[in-house]
């Protein structure tokens, strides 16, 4: 039996390189496909040639690639089979250990040949840019330090996901505690979070360490790669051409400027409804006016058949990309035991189709959810009938546009889950959550510049600029008597810890995203196609030029913020107003 939802997928193209039988687990019967595509690369004696070599390259890849995703897709689907975490692990171990230098020499190859200056501009440019970019950072020495940084991040995982407390006589982990910051019961809130805090910060030394020797591992990378610091390094290794710190520093401020007063006035409003003098930590997430939870749907099923009316409201051609999902099982969705948390959307490179994997339970955050992920999807979709691998996926910052607009469009057809009263609290959450969000991302991104650029500071150190950022970002929140959990707040950030400097992505691509949103409220149609079309451009175009094609500015100063923050402001007044 396949542990994997779906069956054979329909091929989007036959095969042309790689054979047909290839058992794609067996490195000994890959090895010869590099080997061939090494020896073709210098009889490529004319442009077209080249590029027949490219489309090949990327055949191979994209197999892989599908390889890996199902093995990963079994396993997520079935954490209880021990099978399953074999065969995913086995891919990780044994093949893509031998997978990465034969890129590399592919990569090394392409760049050298005499031919790749002819190919046709701007079809290659992006290619070519990025393709050169990891050509020049590739260091030989960098390759067991990196080793060693992926180790040292599996031990955060390790005991970040190991920690535990004493609940109510029962042991609970540190994710599940989360739910009890929404119970209307303040004791029981303030209880659940201080004992979180408290077993957080019984860690406190090993993450400060754990953190330490990351950072020494970093600086040694970007000293061997000529870099005078790891953050210009990684800026560079993650292909940031088209913005510097400069634009990064420019969103903390303009979120300074342009965000926190609406979070500010939000939290005034919160205390208020919750009767307080002062917010606490504890008083974040809980529903102000002490209302039950929102509940969209019972059955998964119907989730699913509600988010396909809302793509049925929205545009034909991404509702039939949905319809066509359920038919081929695409969607993983419901939460049943032996699953893992969280959720996903992942490509199938070959037949170049998406997956989705959610937990659903029946809350709002499910909704929100689906259709984030949705948005993933439909990005999957529009950019099938590209043949370049490497196009068929975007950058981060505009991926995230494509799945963060989804949200704002698909919430506008939100009625398909509840009443006229609840559309409205749903619609409110979720724009409170945009504006809540982006202070935290400023501080997150403003806490890594830091840190990478102030070589040898000390933990104590790191703690005064942590509470700077705090006091510029954090809004109007009480932590009197809680100081300690406050300066070491950050510990529960795995970005910080796993991958280093990506999160500013979310607040750049939120930025796309409201955008997009206003641009609808002006002319629907126009604002579907432009984002259509630029989803459908994939990664063959640098970021400005996808944000453009999708109706945005690739901008993040406060004259870009001010005027989506006031659309926020007045639709969550006009939301208020109704719901009175
Ligand atoms: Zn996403």
């Amino acid at each position: 039996m396949s542990l994997l939802p779906f069956g054979s997928l329909p091929a989007h193209k036959p095969r042309r390189f790689v054979p047909a039988a290839v058992d794609l687990g067996d490195w000994s019967q890959l090895a010869p496909l590099f080997d061939r595509l090494e020896t073709a690369s210098p009889r490529c004696a004319s442009v077209p040639e080249l590029e027949r070599w490219l489309v090949d390259w990327s055949e191979l890849g994209a197999a892989l690639d599908e390889e890996s995703s199902r093995r990963y897709i079994a396993m997520t689907c079935h954490t209880d089979d021990a099978d399953a975490e074999k065969s995913y692990l086995q891919f990780v171990e044994k093949i893509e250990p031998e997978l990465k230098p034969r890129q590399f020499k592919l990569e090394k190859l392409f760049m050298a040949h005499p031919l790749r200056t002819k190919l046709p501009s701007p079809r290659y440019d992006v290619f070519i840019r990025d393709v050169q970019n990891h050509v020049e950072l590739f260091r030989e020495e960098n390759v067991a330090l990196e080793t060693e940084e992926a180790k040292l991040t599996q031990q955060y995982q390790k005991l970040s996901g190991s920690l535990t407390v004493q609940f109510r006589g029962e042991e609970k982990t540190l994710v599940q505690m989360g739910k009890f910051l929404e119970e209307p019961d303040r004791a029981l809130r303030q209880e659940a979070w201080e004992l979180v805090a408290k077993r957080r910060l019984q860690e406190r030394e090993k993450f400060e360490e754990q953190f330490d020797q990351l950072l020494a591992l970093r600086e040694r990378i970007a000293a061997n790669a000529g870099f005078g610091n790891y953050r210009d390094y990684t800026f560079r290794r993650m292909g940031r051409f088209d913005y510097t710190p400069k634009h990064c520093f420019d969103f903390h401020d303009a979120v300074e400027r342009e965000v926190l007063p609406a979070v500010r006035e939000l939290q005034a409003r919160r205390r208020k409804q919750l009767g307080l003098d002062a917010l606490k930590p504890w008083d974040l997430s809980v529903d102000p006016l002490n209302q039950p939870a929102l509940k969209p749907f019972e059955k998964v099923e119907d989730m699913v058949a509600r988010s396909q009316r809302i793509f049925d409201n929205l545009d034909d051609e991404l509702a039939a990309g949905f319809r066509q999902m359920q038919d081929l099982k695409l969607l993983d969705l419901a939460n049943r035991k032996g699953k893992a948390p969280g959720g996903y959307q992942s490509t199938l490179n070959e037949s170049r189709m998406p997956f989705i994997f959610m937990n659903a339970v029946g809350q709002q955050r499910d909704v929100e959810t689906i259709l984030h992920e949705a948005g993933h999807a439909f990005h999957a979709l529009a950019t099938r009938d590209d043949d370049l691998l490497a196009y068929r996926s975007a950058p981060i910052e505009f991926c995230e546009v494509a799945s963060m607009s989804m949200e704002l469009l698909g919430n506008e057809f939100i009625e398909q889950f509840y009443s006229a009263a609840d559309s409205i609290r749903a619609r409110r959450t979720h724009l409170e959550g945009i504006i809540g969000v982006l202070g935290w991302i400023a501080t997150v991104d403003a806490f890594q510049q830091w840190i990478y650029t102030t070589p040898g500071h000390t933990s104590a150190d790191r703690a005064v600029a942590w509470n700077k950022l705090m006091d510029r970002f954090g809004g109007d929140v009480d932590w009197r008597g809680h100081e300690q959990a406050r300066s070491h707040l950050w510990h529960r950030q795995l970005h910080i810890f796993i991958h280093p400097f990506y999160y500013i992505e979310y607040g750049i691509a939120q930025l796309g995203a409201l955008q997009v949103w206003a641009n609808s409220k002006r002319d629907k149609a126009g604002a579907l196609r432009d984002y259509k079309t630029a989803l459908a451009l994939g990664g063959s175009r640098p970021l400005p030029e996808l944000f453009a094609a999708a109706g945005c500015k690739f901008q993040f100063d406060a004259a870009t913020i001010r005027p989506l923050m006031e659309l926020a402001r007045t639709e969550l007044e006009k939301l208020q107003a109704e719901s009175k």
